[in-house]
């Protein structure tokens, strides 16, 4: 059998994030009515892919995401912007999970996918843990480099990374499979064209659930979740906030005169 040439590229649906809202009796995340959208460091990890399949010459760029089935849409988005399949993981067995469990899960259809390169984003930015791209590199026993701002060279074997750091960057190089998560300064996403808007629309997305992947139900969902939110709030906001209008040269005036009031110069 031909070996597989697929770079999975993980995708999380986020809510749009100045809309989203905490519910003050319950603590939860207000969903209702919130519009969704495609996590934005994601959009960077599927330009990567896209990218990637155009320097290797072939390949299959797929999708994939955890969620509930409305998720659907930040998948037919992602097919609108060049992939060429996707798979949503769905299932209630798959609700409540922590960063583990959903690590699992998605390792587990990658496992299935027979990916040699894994794209994901630095981060989500509702959940902001930056733990899912790691997690699933070490639950599927492959190497990975976090913060990846530009790919050097890659072949089917081999990928040499810049990885961000604080003060410059690291070069890196990796054999394959490899698992690497991006920062936006990798690239710039490009816009879906009327092709992909076209394919978005006819493909049809397989729904998998834990059967499909092999998953043990024990590792997922809050059974298999080994941490707890214990509350949601929005923090209070502190002290008092004045805005600053006129020319920018008018608002450093009063920002320095705001300041010496205050004693800060
Ligand atoms: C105890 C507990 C219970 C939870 N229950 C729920 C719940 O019921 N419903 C719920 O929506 N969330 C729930 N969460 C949050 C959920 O676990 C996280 O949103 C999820 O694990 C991803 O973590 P993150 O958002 O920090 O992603 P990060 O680690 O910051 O994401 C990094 C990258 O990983 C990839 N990635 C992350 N999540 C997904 C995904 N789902 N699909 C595809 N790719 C992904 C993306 O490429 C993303 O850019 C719960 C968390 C805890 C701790």
């Amino acid at each position: 059998m031909a070996e597989q040439k697929n770079i999975v590229v993980c995708i999380k649906q986020v809510p749009d994030a100045a809309e989203v809202k905490v519910n003050p009796q319950t603590g939860t995340l207000i969903r209702e009515g919130v519009p969704s959208m495609i996590n934005p460091f994601d959009l960077h990890a599927l330009e990567a892919a896209l990218q990637l399949r155009e320097t290797l010459g072939e390949g299959k760029v797929i999708a994939l995401s955890m969620g509930p089935p409305q998720a659907e849409q930040a998948l037919r988005d992602a097919i609108a912007l060049g992939a060429q399949e996707a798979v949503l993981l769905t299932h209630k067995a798959f609700a409540g999970s922590d960063t583990l469990a959903t690590s699992y899960a998605l390792a587990k259809a990658i496992q299935r996918l027979s990916a040699k390169i894994v794209l994901c984003g630095k981060q989500a930015i509702d959940g902001d843990t930056s733990q899912v791209g790691p997690e699933v590199a070490e639950l599927l026993n492959i190497p990975h480099v976090a913060y990846v701002r530009k790919i050097r060279q890659v072949s089917w074997e081999r990928i040499v990374v810049e990885r961000l750091m604080e003060e410059g960057y690291d070069v890196v190089a990796s054999s394959l499979p490899v698992l690497l998560t991006v920062v936006k300064e990798l690239n710039e996403p490009r816009p879906p064209s009327l092709r992909g808007k076209m394919a978005a629309k006819r493909a049809s997305i397989p729904h998998w659930g834990p059967q499909d992947i092999e998953a043990s139900e024990e590792k997922l969902g809050l059974r298999g979740s080994p941490t707890q939110v214990k509350k949601v709030f929005a923090p209070q906001a502190r002290g008092e906030r004045r805005m600053l209008e006129g020319s920018p040269e008018q608002q450093v005036e009063a920002l320095i005169q705001a300041l010496k009031e205050m004693k800060c110069l």
